[in-house]
């Protein structure tokens, strides 16, 4: 009889708990790489459109002041996993391994009875841990023609070969997996991630001559000379004048195409490169400037196209199968990124560009459609937002906030005001100087703490942080007060207070560059 009650209840309990799995909202976690907002219309439409990723934002909320806590790929993939700073989840850099052993949000979802998949880029080196299913690039990825490797939560992985375009057949995996190999009795969480737009920003078959007939235009600070500034800004090397290869500007051809891809590829470009070597020796040093700026800049472009597309793709079947209603949307790329501002490519600054990374969700009946939030947002929160959205408590010892009460809308009075950053890699890749900083997003405050050289800026007066108004008696006490908060928040995140243990003090050695210089 005992036995009988136990039977009644376990198979009641275990009803139940199938029934709340079902209604759980499924997550599909869209991610680029180096996805800026001055390439994303719902930010910025002066440069280009991107109409499917604005559904997102119609349809749901967009975020004004997403912060990553180091502006770098790596690191930031490794935040996402585990809701928590670089030290302490032990990747601060690009060339780290993932502990990939350690409490991730995929595993806790798992625990309460989601399937996880991870589509596309991973880039944290490790096999991926906590997926049901994975199918990734092998570290950065081509553009065409990728690597892969898939597995699941039970088998060894196995590398398979590809052909085509990398934005399209990530795209055509995430549809695949959606519609063949989902267990439809378990709520989903899919992180569907791209390689595009990273560089060298090799755009696909369809836009190879997508925008030759336009020019982009200039950003203010593209000719910036570094003055009013701590030294670094005027010591990196990520300039569009001096350190974009021949790659980079496609003066010469991917050598990774089939035979039918480079001929594609060559009938776009060899003009446009004959009419620019024509002219070269009669340029001035601005109008050559000029020239790689808008090449760079269009073929960003026209690889944000393809992810675009892929997006709208992806919603489209999201609605027609009627998985939309009961599904979380959620858009963000790793780190913002510079086209052309302060001169430069690349990223991993705490000036705003990289700074800020977009962010835009949709969850029908709960996002308000067409909404906006001004509130301080970052990738820290993303763990806790996804085991809020199904319903778990998040663990102690993660150090984000849910967004889901921003996502509702709700004006939470406890919610942080400030926001902590800490970059690390150097030296490394374009020499960009380690540095911490605050800001609230009225002043920022950065200190470049092995040179202990310091900025401060006035985000309303100076927004592209021209000039910096560290030491000057107008802004004494907003320093004091900033450099206060970046005490409390580097004790509250446990920063070391020397990151030697982090980072090695000893340059790397030289990797050599994959194009030659132009
Ligand atoms: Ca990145």
């Amino acid at each position: 009889m005992i036995r009988l009650f136990s039977w009644i209840s376990f198979l009641s309990i275990c009803v139940s708990l199938s029934a709340v799995a079902a209604e759980r909202p499924n997550i599909v976690f869209i991610f680029t790489d180096d996805h800026c907002e001055q390439a994303l219309s719902a930010y910025d439409d002066s440069r280009m459109s991107t109409p499917h990723l604005d559904r997102i934002a119609k349809t749901g909320m967009k975020f004004t002041k997403c912060y990553v806590t180091n502006g770098i790929c790596g690191p930031s993939r490794a935040v996402i996993q585990t809701g928590k700073h670089s030290h302490l989840n032990g990747f601060v850099r690009n060339g780290n391994t993932f502990d990939g052993s350690q409490q991730t949000f995929p595993k806790l979802l798992r625990e309460v009875g989601y399937q996880t998949a991870v589509i596309g880029k991973w880039h944290l080196k490790s096999t991926p841990q906590g997926f049901d299913h994975f199918d990734v690039l092998i570290g950065q990825g081509p553009y065409y023609n990728p690597p892969m490797l898939t597995g699941d939560i039970k088998a060894e992985p196995t590398k398979e070969e590809n052909t085509g375009y990398t934005t399209d057949i990530i795209r055509d995996k995430a549809l695949a997996w959606l519609k063949e190999d989902r267990d439809e009795e378990k709520p989903f969480m899919l992180m569907f991630q791209h390689k595009a737009p990273h560089r060298n920003w090799q755009p696909g078959p369809k836009y190879l001559t997508w925008l030759d007939d336009k020019t982009i235009p200039e950003p203010e600070t593209l000719f910036d000379d570094y003055s009013n500034r701590a030294s670094p800004a005027a010591n990196q090397t990520m300039e569009i004048k001096t350190h974009l290869n021949v790659r980079d500007l496609k003066l010469q051809a991917p050598n990774n195409l089939t035979p039918e891809q480079k001929a594609a590829w060559d009938a776009a470009y060899d003009p446009k490169n004959e009419a620019y070597l024509a002219k070269k020796d009669s340029m001035t040093e601005k109008e050559i400037i000029q020239w790689k700026y808008q090449r760079y800049v269009k073929d960003y472009l026209r690889c944000v196209k393809s992810v675009d597309d892929s997006v709208g793709d992806v919603l489209d079947y999201l609605e027609e199968s009627g998985l939309a209603e009961n599904t979380v949307v959620i858009y963000s790329s790793d780190q913002g990124w510079y086209l052309g501002e302060h001169g430069w490519f690349d990223k991993r600054w705490m000036y705003e560009e990289s700074l800020r990374t977009p962010l835009l969700v949709s969850w029908p009946g709960v996002v308000k459609p067409g909404s906006e939030c001004d509130h301080i947002a970052s990738n820290l929160d993303f763990a806790q937002t996804f085991l809020d959205i199904a319903g778990v408590d998040s663990p102690s010892d993660m150090q984000g906030e849910s967004l889901v009460p921003l996502f509702k809308g709700e004006q939470p009075k406890d919610w942080r005001q400030s926001f902590y950053y800490h970059y690390y890699e150097f030296p490394g890749a374009h020499s960009v100087a380690r540095h911490y900083g605050v800001t609230n997003g009225q002043h920022k405050l950065i200190h470049y703490y092995q040179l202990n050289e310091w900025e401060l800026f006035d985000l309303a007066k100076d927004p592209n942080e021209m000039n910096s108004v560290h030491g000057q008696t107008d802004y004494d006490q907003v320093q004091k007060d900033l450099e206060k908060e970046l005490s409390r928040l580097r004790e509250y995140y446990q920063v070391p207070a020397d990151d030697t243990g982090l980072m090695p003090v000893k340059p790397e050695k030289k990797k050599k560059t994959k194009g030659k210089k132009a």
